[in-house]
């Protein structure tokens, strides 16, 4: 078990990561041939950290944060690659089958060990380009025969300095390590500013300063016709076959002309999506950078995209089928994006270290309520698009209009007005340093005949 030998070393931590990976890996299921779900390599091994040092000898001396972090892993992994697949069937994309276990043969030798704020894995700088990396471990109880504990350094080659990292990742088949670091947080300066979205199937977003955010929509509609010429072009392919329906026509393996169409389609929604998600992180990024808080509305969006309640018509009820999901699809994409949004805002957001706030306000009435009077009601909104005070006659677009009424619950949140509930979250989230320092600079330009500003504060 003892070995002065620094790659025999090497290699045995890099066999016990991988075995402590694949114990975990080994309590996943996967279907049968008679759709029943067995474990995927026939035999489970559940084992803690603990049970397994006890039990496999050859892992008692390795350091604890090298085996959790090959259980942490192996779950991420798992999971990660079940929504992958997920996401790539809703985005035409081919699917991946799903991980399974690790080979000393097929993929590199290598290992996790985590940093956890120095107790492992620590780095020091030797000179300008090179460091030394220090894995230390204890021998178990009762096989001490080579000292208590041991020390592994590995002498690096860096060409950068090196940023606070969590965990280092070793490949000792490329001889390679790599510091894995937490993303970078946005370098943003105070701007004494607050803003309110309002976010839309029409407009992407609006916002309280009077902007609206839009996706690039030409481009997008143009990817739409091009998906639904080619999906025409494949419904004529799949016609001159000669099948009777659809499904024998699949069955029969379609024609190599509809395949390729089928891969045709399949990059168009995948660009379509590219240049959503493309919008997503710069607008996110341009409203965290010019604003210091950012009131959204808190929209169930599990909610909104529940698929719709089946209603019978009387001829034998409704029943999804392709037509309806596609017509369906435009709008689910621009839904999803609204989550996006927020998911951008909310982990960028959480990187600063509360120099930015992200504030959840309950979205009920905010378009129907006026934003220069408080009036409420239901026939202020004229149409989609307008909006029409019956009490003071201000008119705006409606989206703008719900954007100034989500600012102005935010403020009342910030500055403690609302009721007791919500004051009791205002302590849970405290107050940004500057609030002590400035006033907020709010700038709703709803009404250029010199209505401006928010009367109700
Ligand atoms: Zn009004």
């Amino acid at each position: 078990m003892y070995s002065d030998d620094p790659g025999m070393v090497m290699e045995w931590l890099c066999d016990a990561w991988r075995c402590r990976f694949n114990q975990c890996r080994s309590k996943r299921r996967k279907y049968d041939a008679e759709h029943e779900l067995v474990p995927i390599g026939g035999h489970v091994t559940d084992l803690t950290c603990s049970q397994a040092r006890q039990a496999c000898p050859w892992l008692g001396a390795v350091p604890t944060l090298i085996l959790e972090s090959a259980q942490r892993i192996e779950t991420v992994e798992w999971y990660a690659n079940a929504k992958r697949r997920k996401t790539q069937r809703k985005q035409h994309q081919r699917i991946g089958r799903m991980p399974r276990f690790r080979s000393r043969k097929r993929g590199p030798l290598s290992f996790v060990c985590w940093y956890d704020g120095g107790r492992n894995a620590c780095y020091r700088q030797v000179n300008r380009s090179h460091g030394i990396v220090a894995i230390t471990g204890q021998n178990p109880v009762g096989r001490r025969t080579g000292g208590v504990r041991w020390r592994v350094e590995i002498h690096v080659r860096v060409s950068q300095s090196i940023r606070p990292y969590t965990s280092i990742i070793v490949n000792w088949s490329e001889r390679t390590l790599v510091f894995s670091n937490p993303p970078r947080p946005l370098d943003v300066a105070d701007t004494h500013r607050i803003i309110g979205i309002d976010r839309g199937a029409v407009h992407q977003a609006a916002t309280s300063g009077g902007g609206l955010l839009d996706l690039p929509k030409a481009k997008l509609m143009k990817i739409d016709r091009e998906i639904k010429r080619r999906q025409r072009a494949q419904t004529r392919k799949a016609k001159t076959a000669g099948y009777g329906n659809m499904r024998d026509y699949l069955k029969a393996g379609a024609s190599k002309r509809y395949r390729r169409e089928q891969t045709r389609i399949r990059l168009l929604y995948r660009r379509a999506h590219n240049i959503t998600a493309d919008w997503m992180q710069k607008t996110s990024t341009r409203l965290i950078m010019e604003n210091d808080v950012i009131v959204v509305e808190d929209l169930n969006l599990a909610g909104m995209t529940r698929a719709p309640k089946p209603k019978s018509d009387g001829h034998g009820g409704y029943r999804p089928n392709g037509r309806a999901a596609k017509r369906g699809l435009n709008r689910v994409m621009r839904r999803s994006c609204l989550g996006l949004l927020e998911t951008c805002l909310d982990y960028k957001i959480g990187l600063l270290d509360g120099r930015r706030m992200l504030i959840r306000v309950n979205p009920a009435y905010t378009s129907r309520t006026c934003a220069v009077c408080g009036y409420c009601d239901e026939e202020n909104r004229e149409s989609q698009a307008v909006f029409r005070c019956k009490h003071c006659g201000h008119t705006a677009n409606a989206d703008l209009n719900a954007a100034v009424n989500i600012l102005i619950r935010g403020v009342h949140r910030l500055s403690g007005m609302d009721d007791a509930r919500q004051t009791s979250s205002v302590q849970d989230v405290g107050s940004p340093l500057w609030m002590s320092r400035a006033t907020l600079v709010c700038e709703p330009r709803l009404a250029p005949d010199g209505l401006g500003g928010i009367p109700r504060l």
